[in-house]
């Protein structure tokens, strides 16, 4: 197999065979499968296996891979030059182009990545404000910025310790490790930092611990609890961002936060990150205020292109949500109905077009609860659905993400690849 060959090989030179920890199949004990192109919902390996592909480069594929639009714009882009680290007009586009459709965003500023994005959004919020403490919840993932690589585990109720060596210490006091879908943790930090927390961080929809919706009157409380004490809210819309709705979960559940950030589909699979948010708060960014923040690729002409062809594709067809959140919401709970005809208890959370199948008998609302699953079982489950050309993200704590390309065909193939292994696995 030329994947396995290939693992080897980069085993050699990159440090465990991959440039993102997530792309090795550490948990599953197989080489990861090595990609050489992909079209639609499907994805091919190196080896000339066809899969159906659920991991969609981790969301930003909403529209499908290789979309034409999308890549006659990069083609088209690229002739007139990679970068010129220059001001150009396409990244007005852009900027009009969000800020005109989304409500919450008076003014918004290009970087290179999802971490790049939450970075700078701490920092302006930490600007703003002055003040230090940032809270985050346990379970949610804001990339690997040394201050949010902390997620406290079962200690609530504490100050942060490190999830990774050569983060130190310092960097995560100011971090505070709240529940998801627990407000009175919340309100303890508020209570026990009287006007020294700069902002609430969360990831809407829980999407990097399997996947884990807020509860009802979560995010509003969220936002009443900011407004109380001078906080900044900031939604990392990363992966929710132009998924859920054009607008995001902020759209999608009615709640207006301060700060946002994107990445993945704004980029349309080119590396771009973005935040944005209150005309106030954005000033407070250099060159026009004191809260530095630079790039030299940022918004860069080729990746300007691929995300604005596929943003104006989503917000000039608002069917295209309506049609995905539908196929999506009928897929997962024919898979709920697939688990529960095989007698299994697992349950499955899913909202628009991301769903989780959660090894575990107990109802998932938190990082606690998630870690209940029984990883062997996903990994047992996972190798099947490879074997039989299903494409997922080789860890237990990863969300499917559908796209608009994933047809009847596909969802209902899938649907009986997991029939034939659920109900199999429980006579084993
Ligand atoms: C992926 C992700 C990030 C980090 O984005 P990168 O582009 O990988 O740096 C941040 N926040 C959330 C919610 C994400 O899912």
């Amino acid at each position: 197999m030329r994947s396995e060959e290939l693992f080897k090989r980069a085993a050699e030179h990159i440090p465990g065979g991959v440039n993102s920890p997530v792309r090795a199949y550490g948990a599953i004990g197989i080489a990861p499968r090595f990609i050489k192109r992909a079209d639609g919902c499907h994805i091919y390996d190196v080896d000339e296996n066809e899969y159906i592909d659920y991991i969609c480069s981790w969301g930003p594929m909403i529209l499908g891979h290789n979309h034409p639009e999308i890549r006659k714009a990069v083609i088209e882009a690229a002739e007139n030059g990679l970068s010129f680290g220059c001001a150009t007009e396409i990244e007005v586009e852009m900027a009009e182009f969000i800020c005109s459709r989304i409500p919450h965003i008076d003014m918004i500023r290009m970087v290179n990545s999802g971490t790049e994005a939450v970075m700078s959004a701490l920092r302006v919020a930490r600007g703003f404000t002055g003040r230090n403490k940032i809270i985050k919840f346990a379970g949610c993932y804001h990339g690997h910025t040394d201050s949010m690589l902390v997620s406290a585990g079962s200690g609530v109720m504490t100050s942060g310790v490190p999830d990774s060596a050569g983060v130190p210490a310092g960097c995560a006091e100011d971090t505070l490790i709240a529940r998801y879908n627990d407000l009175g943790s919340v309100e303890a930090f508020f209570k026990a930092n009287p006007e020294n927390v700069a902002a609430v961080i969360v990831e809407p929809v829980g999407a990097n611990m399997g996947l884990v919706p807020p509860c009802e009157g979560f995010l509003e409380g969220l936002r009443r609890l900011c407004d109380e004490n001078g906080a900044l809210l900031i939604f990392d819309e990363v992966i929710t961002g132009f998924r859920l709705s054009f607008g995001g979960a902020a759209e999608y559940f009615g709640i207006k936060p301060d700060l946002v950030t994107y990445g993945k589909i704004i980029g349309a699979g080119m590396p771009v990150g973005a935040y944005g948010g209150r005309l106030d708060v954005m000033k407070k960014v250099a060159p026009v205020g004191p809260v530095y923040q630079a790039g030299t690729l940022s918004g860069n002409p080729v990746a300007m292109a691929a995300g604005l062809t596929q943003l104006k594709i989503l917000a000039d067809n608002p069917k295209i949500y309506e049609d995905l959140n539908e196929k999506s919401s009928t897929f997962f709970e024919e898979a709920k109905k697939v688990l529960r005809e095989a007698g299994l208890p697992y349950h499955l959370n899913h909202i628009g077009s991301l769903g989780c199948i959660f090894f575990t008998p107990e109802e998932v609302k938190d990082y606690e609860s998630a870690k209940t699953a029984d990883t062997e079982a996903f990994r047992s489950y996972f190798k099947y659905m490879l074997q039989r050309g299903i494409h997922m993200a080789p860890s237990q704590f990863e969300a499917m993400f559908i796209s608009a390309a994933h047809d009847d065909a596909a969802l209902e193939e899938t649907l009986a690849v997991m029939k034939e292994y659920f109900s199999s696995c429980c006579s084993r």
